[in-house]
């Protein structure tokens, strides 16, 4: 062969490495890209937070297809919760509830002392037995807070507040409720939420799924308003 000749067999080899390494290179590309797009479904699946879960099964006050979720994940025996539920609830429940901005639910995070557990009981056993009762009870047991370091929250204490609240449920069979344990199993996934939420002390307040932190109601308020908006953004968005 010439010189003349080698070169150009030399050229067009040269010319298909090239073009075998640009092949390559694309389709690596396009793996990388793949499996990049398949992560990202999958972290975006995992970081979802605002799922049905955590509001199945749990008592819930205002219109159900409120824009916004409110979670309280609270236990009877701690003092913030009773500031929260007497200073900031009632705030929440005129101004984000009754004007259908967010619906309001409660989980029980006992962890103070195993009365904690005893008070969940009951409001369980109040909800099973009577839903629409369950805020009033919710309210009254804070009402009657006793000292975070004794064991106040007694089925008798309970019972006491129940009955003086005249919340429409049958007493005895609340009594009976809590002394078999008739709804632990509420108060067992209460705890299992409570530790997949991540929640380490109470009141923790979830807004659409995403943990929040406040002061006083204005934060809330302003942490419901952005839910708000990020959430009109989204079904403007799917339309
Ligand atoms: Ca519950």
């Amino acid at each position: 062969m010439s010189d003349k000749k080698n070169r150009r067999v030399e050229r067009a080899r040269q010319r298909e490495r090239k073009q075998l390494l640009q092949k390559l290179v694309i389709a690596t590309l396009l793996v990388v890209a793949v499996a990049a797009g398949v992560v990202m479904m999958i972290n975006s699946k995992s970081t979802t937070k605002d799922s049905a879960e955590l509001y199945k099964n749990q008592p819930m006050i205002g219109q159900a297809d409120a824009p916004v979720k409110i979670v309280e994940f609270g236990d009877f025996k701690c003092p913030a919760c009773k500031r929260f539920t007497i200073r900031d609830y009632p705030q929440i429940k005129k101004e984000l509830i009754d004007t259908g901005i967010a619906s309001f639910y409660f989980v029980n995070f006992p962890f103070l002392g195993s009365d904690s557990t005893t008070a969940g009981l009951a409001v369980e056993s109040v909800f099973a037995q009577k839903p629409a009762a369950f805020w009033d009870y919710y309210k009254a047991i804070y009402d009657a807070q006793g000292d975070e370091r004794t064991n106040w929250a007694t089925t008798d204490k309970l019972i006491e507040i129940a009955e003086q609240t005249n919340i429409a449920v049958d007493v005895n069979r609340l009594r009976q409720d809590i002394e078999k344990e008739t709804q632990m199993q509420q108060v067992e996934d209460d705890l299992a939420l409570a530790k997949k939420y991540r929640i380490t002390s109470t009141p923790t307040l979830l807004v659409n799924g995403e943990k929040i932190k406040f002061e006083d109601f204005d934060d809330i308020k302003q942490a419901v308003l952005k839910a708000r908006d990020e959430q009109k953004a989204k079904d403007e968005a799917k339309k």
